[in-house]
């Protein structure tokens, strides 16, 4: 049942088993999960079922490290989040994206890949792509073209196009009647009331832009508002600790991440290559446009072992046509003999005359974990008396260090496997500004074993709190290459089933 604050449907309480705070992609998959198992739930959202300038204003904030967007494009505020504008791009997690490895401080997480896959399946559902595996060989049958299994050191790696899933227009519909979910529009949390020992939270206080006030009590709160609010809400609460809720180790905000993205090269492709439509299918505008059923995106990667060998970053790279002649000139200038060249990689005859010869790799990598990277309070306050966000974005001097290895190391196993060759330009490897690839805002309130390292556990309990528990990509304690939401779901869905088996055991 919705009730909208704006509307003068506020209660003047309210008392439930679960308050759930932001109806995004988090949010609504925990609501939609637990509202069928007898439990009472609350599900608190600032914004109302559109978007409303007043209520995005209050996400805007101050950027005082890398150029990044500003903070109130990059993210919605109202019923659905920013799912109401996301791209749809969909992948687990790899195993290794899990793993401490010592060539990337501070990576790692508490739990294992093992701990999040049996919840995959029915995230993609979520998200309305199949549920078939991310994985290359399954779709080479059909692609009917030379899909390349037979490159040992180089793999495919598949990320999957969901429509892109709305959550407000897809799932506003299971709570229109559901009588154990009450959903407060326009009503945003700005506090929490905590017992006396600090340890439990009691009540989430909910203030409206019209200047009211309610209290939802509850035995069992889950933050999802997004991989920067979430930080900002705990800093906000400062009335127990001065230095926020959940931040007694100061690691509240820290590891701030996005997944970055570098040109890594000009190529020339090789023939085999360049006649698989397979890898012609890299934008999703492209596969579209093609008219194909499938939505699928492959990309390039290396094999875990190399990862391991060559102590590399988990990647992704993107093989893009030089969109412009203008481009194509300049590569042709940067190869002297650029017949000659194909001729080598492949010894077969050039393309037809016509064809795309040019190529640009895009890599995505996973960033190293920076606790200097972090979302802080500013001095100025939003509408609601709540100190704005100021986002000091900075990657670590590792992700430079990475990036040129996993540049030249990829670009020889390119070459080796006979797909083509590429030309580095090592001055501009590394890029001062980020590709953009991301908006993937991760590590604010990270997982880990010990409160030294982290702000939640393993089931995403605030480590200082009995029953606060966060969902979302704050969570990540390393980020992968692969888009967050996909993970987001599978970790929601994880954290329904560990607070349904908590509540009835109580
Ligand atoms: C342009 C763009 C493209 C993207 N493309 C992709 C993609 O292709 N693939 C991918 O995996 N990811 C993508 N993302 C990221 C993706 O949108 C997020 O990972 C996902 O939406 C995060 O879900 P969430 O529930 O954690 O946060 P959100 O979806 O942002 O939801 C947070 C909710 O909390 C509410 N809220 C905030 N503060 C309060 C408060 N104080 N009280 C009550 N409610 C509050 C907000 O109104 C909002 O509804 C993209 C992001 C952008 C911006």
């Amino acid at each position: 049942m919705f009730f909208d604050a704006l509307k003068g449907e506020l209660p003047e309480s309210l008392s439930v088993d679960v308050c759930i705070i932001g109806a995004g992609v988090a949010g609504i998959t925990i609501a939609k999960q637990l509202k069928n198992e007898g439990l009472r739930i609350a599900l608190v959202e600032s914004g109302g079922l559109q978007l409303n300038p007043d209520v995005q204003d209050l996400y805007n904030g101050e950027n005082i490290g890398l150029p990044y967007d500003p903070l109130d494009a990059c993210r919605l505020r109202f019923f659905g989040g920013t799912s109401n504008h996301w791209g749809g791009w969909t992948r687990p997690m790899d195993r290794v994206d899990f793993e401490k490895r010592e060539w990337i401080p501070w990576s790692g997480w508490p739990i294992t890949l093992d701990d999040v896959a049996p919840y995959y399946e029915q995230a993609q559902n979520l998200v309305e792509v199949d549920g078939t595996p991310y994985d290359a060989e399954f779709f080479s049958p059909e692609s009917s073209t030379n899909y390349l299994v037979d490159r040992a050191n180089i793999e495919t790696k598949i990320f999957k196009l969901s429509p892109p899933t709305r959550f407000l227009k897809s799932y506003k519909v299971d709570f229109n009647d559901a009588h154990s979910v009450v959903v407060l529009l326009n009503s945003n949390v700005v506090d929490f009331v905590l017992s006396e020992s600090g340890k439990t939270v009691q009540a989430a206080q909910i203030k409206t832009l019209a200047g009211k006030n309610t209290a939802v009590t509850a035995t069992h709160f889950v933050l999802a508002c997004g991989g920067i609010e979430n930080a900002r809400i705990l800093l906000n609460c400062r009335k127990a600790n001065k230095s926020g809720l959940g931040n007694d180790d100061d690691l509240v905000g820290r590891f701030f991440s996005d997944h970055d993205g570098i040109l890594s090269g000009n190529a020339v492709l090789g023939q085999r290559l360049l006649k698989s439509t397979f890898y012609q299918l890299h934008v999703p505008e492209i596969v579209r446009k093609a008219g194909l059923n499938t939505r699928i995106v492959p990309a390039f990667t290396l094999a875990e072992k190399i990862l391991r060998e060559k102590s590399l970053p988990n990647f992704n790279t993107y093989v893009l046509p030089v969109p412009d002649n203008a481009k194509a000139k300049g590569s042709l200038s940067i190869y002297p003999d650029i017949e000659g060249l194909v001729n080598f990689v492949e010894g077969t005859p050039l393309h037809p005359a016509g064809s795309r010869r040019f190529f640009q790799l895009v890599t995505a990598f996973e960033n190293t974990p920076n606790p200097n990277s972090r979302v802080m309070l500013g001095d100025k306050r939003d509408a609601l008396g709540l100190l704005r966000c100021k986002l000091n974005w900075q990657r670590s001097d590792n992700d430079e260090i990475l990036a040129r290895r996993l540049t030249m190391e990829f670009s020889r196993q390119f070459a080796l496997a006979g797909l083509g060759r590429v030309n580095i330009d090592k001055d501009n490897i590394w890029p001062q500004k980020s590709l953009e690839i991301g908006r993937h805002h991760m590590g604010t309130t990270r997982m880990s074993s010990s409160p030294k390292h982290g702000v939640v556990d393993k089931n995403c309990r605030v480590h200082t709190t009995n029953n606060l528990f966060v969902a979302g990509s704050s969570v990540f304690a390393s980020y992968g290459f692969a888009q967050p939401t996909l993970t987001i779901i599978a970790l929601a869905l994880r954290l329904s089933s560990h607070i349904k088996q908590q509540v009835s055991r109580a």
